[in-house]
């Protein structure tokens, strides 16, 4: 019985960190922060601003929904299942029902991330990109063009290596896009900048001409 009170009660405690954990950054994320919404992991595609709401909705009635069952499930196991009060019993059904709820809720994030549509369930500040099937087309026509597949910022970055010295690497500014590069650590500082930028160049257009020094401006 404690093995099982012990997983039920790990249970409870997970669901509710994935249910707090979701939920935080939703008004920053509706705000406009797209940072907020980056390490989120899903099992249906990719977490990001645009398609969150659409996240929200298998995640929290499935976790919730999990979330009550463990709970009830803690009483049930604790005090017998013929102890528990009528209103517990039925909390333990509302649990399973939202917890299968979320199944078919997960095709609307899929659907979502794919085509960026209905726009109302895209956050304001994101209404205006592309689900993955147009970002996917617009990369293709740019490249089909001549062009590097997005038109994204990317910055070089100076920071210190292991023992101190300036070390260059170059990464995207786009808060979904994961693009960063750095460069073999025998190059002069200027050939180093000048290869970054020249690797930079087949991911974007927009290659920042400045370096930044993220310690220094800390
Ligand atoms: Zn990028």
């Amino acid at each position: 019985m404690l093995r099982a009170l012990g997983l039920l009660g790990l249970g409870a405690a997970v669901m509710a960190f994935i249910l707090v954990s979701a939920l935080v950054p939703f008004r920053r994320i509706w705000r406009g922060d797209a940072w907020a919404a980056n390490g989120l992991p899903s099992l249906f595609g990719r977490v990001e601003a645009r398609n969150y709401l659409a996240y929200l909705m298998w995640i929290v009635p499935g976790a919730g929904g999990l979330l009550l069952v463990c709970v009830v499930g803690f009483f049930a196991t604790l005090f017998g299942v013929d102890n528990l009060a009528e209103d517990l019993r039925a909390l333990m059904m509302v649990g399973v029902i939202l917890f299968l709820a979320a199944w078919p809720l997960t095709l609307v994030h899929v659907f979502v991330n794919a085509t960026g549509r209905p726009k109302f369930l895209v956050p304001p500040p994101y209404r205006d990109q592309p689900g993955e099937i147009g970002a996917w087309r617009q990369r293709r026509a740019r490249r089909r063009a001549g062009l590097p597949p997005t038109d994204h910022v990317v910055e070089t970055m100076e920071l210190p290596d292991e023992d101190g010295r300036p070390w260059l690497m170059a990464s995207c500014t786009e808060p979904q896009c994961d693009w960063c590069a750095d460069v073999d650590s025998d190059l002069s500082y200027a050939d180093a900048e000048d290869a970054l930028r020249k690797e930079a160049g087949k991911h974007t257009t927009r290659v920042a001409g400045h370096i930044r020094r993220p310690l220094a401006e800390a």
